[in-house]
């Protein structure tokens, strides 16, 4: 397969997703233990804008966002061992551990202190070719439309380890703050396993969407559901949702906040918010275990992502988009041959 020397990629320097600017520049070679992919579809998540507008520190002066990555396979470095040329892999937000630290060495990588991640440590998807680490790249199933995986590499995937961290009893009531392209995906996994959700959230076309897919109940995000929950995911990155979603807790119910960042947390107070074994959790980042649960997970329960598509050329609009409400389910970038 002929690798041009030079692709398109839309890169930041943290001033903010209105300054990502589309560059060429030169197709990375994968170093030895790595894959390089050409990108075929880049899911636009949150946590994009986080970083190009600074919320998260700046790890590196210039970034291509993007860890939803769906791409073909089209070179495979000299200790890259598992994956072959012509192979659909995708990249994810967790991009690289240490792999000998405590927390590594107890299945926990989702917490190790040297921990990399896609598109913010190491350029991403919003460019022709990516590279990954081959040991951190997912082998995904060859049937399925590249927008529709691409979703499911971070959404997908934190929202399945924060549907884990919330420990939704057998059929119990599950509390959706925030309806995203995350929520909609955990939904969906959540009624399946039959859960009963009740969604919390701002935008009337996103409580449509949850009402669709099966939701019991769909309501304004600061109100109360009709039931109490047994569990409760914060999807906005809102803390001043913290205190209402705990309020909406029954007993022993536990509040699992998803986002990467959340805006300042009201003052709690102990008998209304967390007294009776109320949990409140975070989540933080995901295990590849997580991963691979998920998409198998994915497949087998018909999981499917309601996706806006975006062309290459509109990542900025697709970003824009994301940060004024305007998605329904994930933005996705489509990157044509
Ligand atoms: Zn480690
Ligand atoms: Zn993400």
């Amino acid at each position: 397969m002929r690798i041009p020397k030079e692709m398109r990629a839309w890169r930041t320097d943290g001033e903010g997703h209105r300054a990502l600017r589309l560059d060429t520049v030169q197709v990375p070679t994968p170093r030895p233990h790595e894959l390089l992919l050409r990108v075929r579809a880049c899911g636009v998540c949150r946590t994009d804008l986080h970083v190009t507008d600074g919320d998260l520190p700046a790890h590196q002066p210039w970034i291509v966002p993007g860890h939803e990555i769906v791409g073909e396979v089209v070179s495979v470095g000299a200790r890259a061992v598992g994956h072959a040329v012509g192979g659909r892999v995708g990249i994810a937000w967790l991009r690289e551990t240490c792999g000998s630290c405590r927390w590594c060495r107890c299945g926990a990588e989702n917490l190790c202190p040297e921990s990399r991640y896609t598109g913010w440590d190491a350029d991403g998807g919003y460019a022709e070719y990516a590279t990954v680490p081959a040991a951190y790249a997912y082998r995904l199933p060859v049937s399925g439309a590249d927008l529709e995986l691409a979703p499911l590499l971070c959404a997908g995937i934190i929202g399945y380890r924060a549907l884990c961290r919330a420990n939704v009893p057998p059929g119990g009531r599950l509390g959706i703050y925030g309806f995203g392209a995350s929520a909609h995906l955990t939904a969906q996994i959540a009624l399946a396993q039959g859960a009963e959700v009740h969604v919390l959230t701002r935008d009337p076309g996103a409580r449509r969407l949850a009402l669709d897919l099966g939701a019991t109940s769909a309501g304004a995000a600061d109100g109360r559901p009709p039931v109490l929950l047994d569990a409760a995911i914060l999807f906005a990155p809102a803390g001043e949702l913290v205190p209402i979603a705990l309020a909406a807790l029954d007993r022993g119910g536990t509040l699992a906040v998803a986002g990467i960042h959340l805006s300042d947390i009201p003052r709690l107070d102990y008998q209304r918010h967390l007294f009776h074994e109320r949990t409140l959790t975070s989540v933080t980042s995901n295990t590849r275990a997580d991963g691979e649960s998920l998409l198998r997970l994915a497949g087998r329960l018909g999981v499917r992502a309601t996706v806006t598509p975006y062309p290459f050329e509109g990542a900025a609009d697709a970003l824009a988009d994301l940060a004024d409400d305007r998605v329904s389910g994930a933005a996705v970038l489509v990157v044509e041959d």
